[in-house]
């Protein structure tokens, strides 16, 4: 049970916890690329500004024209500007007057008009791609006036995109376009070897048409970052069995409520029958109905140790209906076989007295079809039956409907014998105190032969409980005691030794009656 919860605990929680981790892994490895892809745009962001502010400073220095002294101005600025390849005077519509370095006007593949150039956040700023041979470079024109504009050629270099976490870079691609998506630049070590299954992040720029672009393998992205997967999960699988310990312990903690609930549940509360005898003949006149929690490690409970808390926490009705409702259906074929056994049934005067009590239990019986004259219904005044009056309808209305009560536990009570007379009962049942010493104290007889008569005044008959010796039963008998209970026949036994009882006495009278007729005829 305690090893099923934790298992079962460690299990849910590692189930979970795989997703949570594995959840919060993928949550950061994308969080991580979204950052390298903006780190990216940044960088790509500032060289641009950084170029767009050369040319600004150059414009403001009054080198935007072709004299050779301007040239050699801009030459030894591009020098100290390593990303700066080259710088061009160009004509509004975008074409170039002449350039910084003119022989790298040769490597040009193509130059793009100023209708193809994309504009920035910044109007004055066009941004295109200049392809040449030995790789392409980003054009960024500056308008300067009316007439002229400058233009830097901004080498896309590799450092540019070198960001990439060692794991990933064999396994990565980063990029960096316009928005027209003309790549200007791509870092990919292995680059023949495309990417099998590829994620992708991208960002793009608010400022300049850029964007740029981080692919990664998705087969070695599940493994990137993992580390704390195994870390994760440990704790997780721990916090998962300690979970399940608790669960286990607080259920085994719930206390006997909990416990009383299960076994209802279970239904590991069992009649046992106890039989009524004639003290004179022996034979049986019925049984009562003794609860017996049996449970599940075949342990048998007595009903001293758990009626009290049924009752006290409201358990003892739907235990008690249980009880009757298995006892009617174990003993129906003999209760409608011998129409005058009875069956006793112990109920507390609280459960008694509360609604619905009388109709329930003719329902029961009814549906068991059992008639209602062969239950007896035994209340205990072993507790005060405060409202005696409630109690004496009930009992009146109870009789009306057929069925027998029975006064239970009589001489140990409070009620005393006078409150007795009132209650309308069938039968008074003299507690096993009595019976104990009997045989032995003279002043024990004289309560028993009162109860007797006062049973008598009232058509009452006399059930003796815990009758253990042949001594107590002569006494019992002396006394005018009609009927008792006790080790003496049996003790309660659970219905199929009780069945075996019942037919062992069954034919034990049928040999004495052919042998007494026997008799008769020699
Ligand atoms: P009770 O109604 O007075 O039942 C008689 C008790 O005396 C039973 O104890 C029975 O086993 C025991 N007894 C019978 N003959 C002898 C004997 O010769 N010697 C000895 N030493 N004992 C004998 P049990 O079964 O332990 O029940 C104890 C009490 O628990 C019952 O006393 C009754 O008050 C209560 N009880 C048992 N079953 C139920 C039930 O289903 N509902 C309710 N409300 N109370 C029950
Ligand atoms: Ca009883
Ligand atoms: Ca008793």
């Amino acid at each position: 049970m305690l090893a099923a919860l934790v298992l079962a605990s460690t299990a849910a929680f590692g189930l979970a916890g795989n997703f949570a981790t594995t959840g919060f892994i993928h949550h950061q490895q994308a969080r991580q690329l979204n950052e390298l892809s903006e780190v990216v745009l940044r960088r790509s962001e500032v060289a641009v500004d950084l170029a767009a502010a050369s040319l600004d400073e150059l414009a403001g220095r009054g080198f935007a024209n072709c004299d050779p002294t301007a040239l050699q101005a801009v030459r030894l600025h591009i020098y100290q500007r390593s990303a700066i390849k080259d710088v061009r005077l160009a004509n509004p519509d975008g074409s170039v007057i002449c350039s910084a370095y003119s022989e790298t006007l040769e490597f040009d593949k193509g130059w793009v008009d100023r209708a193809d150039m994309l504009s920035s956040d910044d109007k004055k700023l066009l941004l295109f791609r200049v392809e040449q041979f030995g790789g392409d470079a980003l054009g960024i024109l500056r308008d300067i006036d009316a007439k002229k504009a400058l233009v830097a050629i901004v080498r896309i270099n590799a450092t540019l995109f070198d960001i990439m976490p060692a794991d990933l870079r064999d396994h990565s691609e980063v990029l960096l376009a316009l928005n027209s998506g003309e790549t200007l630049g791509e870092f990919a070590l292995g680059t023949d070897k495309a990417l099998p299954s590829p994620i992708e992040f991208q960002k793009t720029s608010t400022r300049f048409p850029l964007r740029t672009t981080i692919r990664v393998d998705r087969a070695v992205l599940s493994h990137w970052n993992a580390e704390v997967y195994w870390p994760a999960m440990a704790i997780v699988l721990v916090l998962g069995a300690l979970f399940g310990l608790l669960l286990a312990r607080s259920r085994r903690t719930e206390g006997p409520i909990a416990d009383l609930d299960r076994a209802i549940a279970r239904s590991e509360f069992k009649p046992y029958f106890q039989p009524i005898f004639d003290l004179r003949t022996g034979a049986i006149k019925g049984c009562e109905i003794l609860a017996r929690w049996q449970r599940e490690d075949g342990s048998v409970v007595p009903p001293m140790n758990f009626i009290p808390l049924a009752e006290s926490s409201g358990r003892i009705q739907v235990m008690t209906w249980h009880l009757l409702q298995r006892a009617l259906s174990d003993l129906r074929p003999h209760l409608r076989a011998h129409k005058d056994f009875k069956l006793s049934l112990n109920v507390v005067p609280k459960h008694l007295l509360s609604a619905g009590f009388v109709e329930t239990l003719r329902r029961t019986v009814l549906s068991a079809r059992v008639s209602a004259r062969q239950i007896m219904i035994e209340v205990t005044e072993r507790d005060e039956l405060d409202d005696l009056a409630r109690a004496a309808a009930l009992v009146a209305q109870l009789r009306s409907y057929g069925f027998r009560v029975a006064i239970d536990d009589v001489g140990v009570g409070h009620s005393g014998l006078s409150r007795l007379k009132g209650l309308g009962a069938n039968t008074i049942k003299i507690d096993k105190y009595f019976v104990d010493t009997i045989a032995i104290d003279a002043s024990t007889t004289t309560i028993v032969e009162m109860l007797v008569v006062l049973a008598k005044d009232l058509e009452m008959t006399v059930v003796a409980e815990g009758i253990e010796t042949e001594d107590q039963r002569h006494a019992l008998m002396a006394c005018g005691v009609e009927q008792g209970q006790g080790y003496l026949v049996a003790a309660p036994l659970p219905y199929a030794r009780f069945m075996e009882l019942l037919e062992e006495h069954a034919s034990r009278r049928r040999s004495e009656t052919s042998h007494s007729s026997n008799a008769m005829v020699a």
